[in-house]
């Protein structure tokens, strides 16, 4: 495990070391093929800031579904950063445009919970343009490799790390944006415990118009929330908020809180916990699942386990969890009246003692921002995508490069 250097944070008196919260980045067998990607960015690509050539890849430190992350050196400023290589993007037209869209929303973040594009590699000529290469701020490990490493996670990670998931998803929902994908190796944290979501391939605007059928093909299962699992034809940012519930017990738990097989099996472990919901909780659902539920035996709610998950599942903690483990979306909690919860309250003062970049230090006295919690004015406009009618015209100057020149 390689440690990532020395860091902590002292807040409310009490002392937390972070030093140890380095991923196992050290272990690449790839090595070798370094040079590879090497090779196939450089005769192509060049930045407006960056020439590719000074980009030295280092190691892969991740492999998403879209896409392979790698470890480099920014020549501006010496500093690792990552870059995302996509390849292929421009295979159809639904490829090319959620690729678009994921891009365009990298480079709209300005949140410090929220990954962001530091720059966008593109090439010297459109028929060169096979796949795109996006710099990003480099975080060294996510959450998923910590809850299954072996390093301890107090209840005082817990609560600062909650807080920068409700606090980083308030801001995605106030820019009306879903994220669809929240799961622990989505919230990317570095040596100091700061994390920021990342991967918004799955991510859209929401829909007001709730007569407009959504997709279901979102959310990694485990995560998904009951509407999605039973069929709901619209949907809400509260699907989110389920998913940060399931990542909220995994880190009291460290094991993921539903673990099945199938969706069907999805939804009985849900219910096994919250019992069996009412017509009215149900009232999203499509009716083929409505019917299954209601032919399945009754169970009644077994919220009370919630306090097994470990001895962190206090009070306070089973009290946030149960309203972010609500069936019915529309009684769901939402990420502005979580981070209310008393729950939260250390967490904040922890995060905004020495780790956030909007309060600062004076004297030795902490000023703090008026805002600790702030959302965007702004929202994301997806206007573009009706008018992007074919393959070419997503490659063209008036989408990828724009996007670079404003960076
Ligand atoms: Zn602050």
């Amino acid at each position: 495990m390689a440690v990532i250097g020395p860091s902590s944070c002292r807040a409310n008196g009490r002392h937390m070391p972070m030093g140890s919260m380095g991923p196992s980045v050290g272990h690449v067998s790839a090595h070798h093929n370094n040079n590879a990607i090497l090779a196939a960015a450089q005769p192509m690509y060049s930045s407006l800031a960056i020439g590719s050539q000074d980009i030295q890849p280092d190691r892969p430190i991740g492999y998403g579904a879209f896409g392979v992350v790698w470890s480099v050196t920014d020549p501006r400023d010496g500093k690792r950063v990552a870059l995302k290589k996509m390849p292929n993007v421009f295979q159809n037209l639904v490829s090319s445009k959620r690729v678009y869209r994921e891009i365009k929303m990298l480079c709209f973040f300005k949140h410090e919970n929220v990954l962001s594009a530091l720059d966008i590699l593109q090439p010297p000529h459109i028929d060169f343009f096979q796949e795109i290469y996006v710099i990003t701020e480099l975080m060294q490990s996510d959450l998923h490799k910590i809850i299954v490493s072996s390093q301890p996670l107090t209840s005082d990670h817990v609560k600062v790390f909650l807080y920068q998931i409700l606090r980083g998803l308030k801001y995605l929902h106030s820019a009306r944006i879903l994220h669809r994908d929240v799961k622990p190796g989505n919230l990317l944290v570095n040596s100091n415990c700061l994390l920021k979501i990342c991967d918004f391939g799955l991510a859209r605007v929401t829909e007001p118009n709730v007569a407009k059928h959504m997709t279901q093909e979102v959310v990694t299962q485990y995560y998904r929330a009951p509407e999605l699992l039973m069929g709901a034809k619209h949907y809400t940012s509260a699907i989110d908020i389920w998913s940060v519930g399931c990542i909220f017990a995994e880190l009291l738990g460290r094991r993921i809180l539903f673990q099945a097989q199938t969706p069907i099996q999805q939804l009985e472990l849900i219910t096994d916990l919250l019992g069996t919901p009412s017509n009215d909780d149900m009232r999203h659902a499509c009716e083929g699942a409505k019917t299954h539920m209601q032919r399945r035996p009754y169970k009644p709610p077994s919220l009370a386990a919630l306090y097994t998950l470990s001895s962190q599942a206090t009070h306070e903690a089973v009290h946030l969890l149960c309203q972010m483990l609500v069936f019915n979306p529309d009684k769901r909690i939402n990420c502005t009246n979580a981070l209310a919860h008393p729950y939260l309250e250390e967490g904040r003062l922890r995060y905004h003692s020495c780790m956030c970049r909007c309060c600062h230090s004076v004297g030795g006295a902490r000023r703090f921002a008026q805002d600790l919690e702030p959302v965007t004015t702004l929202t994301f406009d997806d206007s573009f995508e009706k008018d992007l009618s074919s393959v070419h015209q997503v490659k063209g100057t008036n989408s990828y490069f724009s996007l670079a020149i404003f960076k």
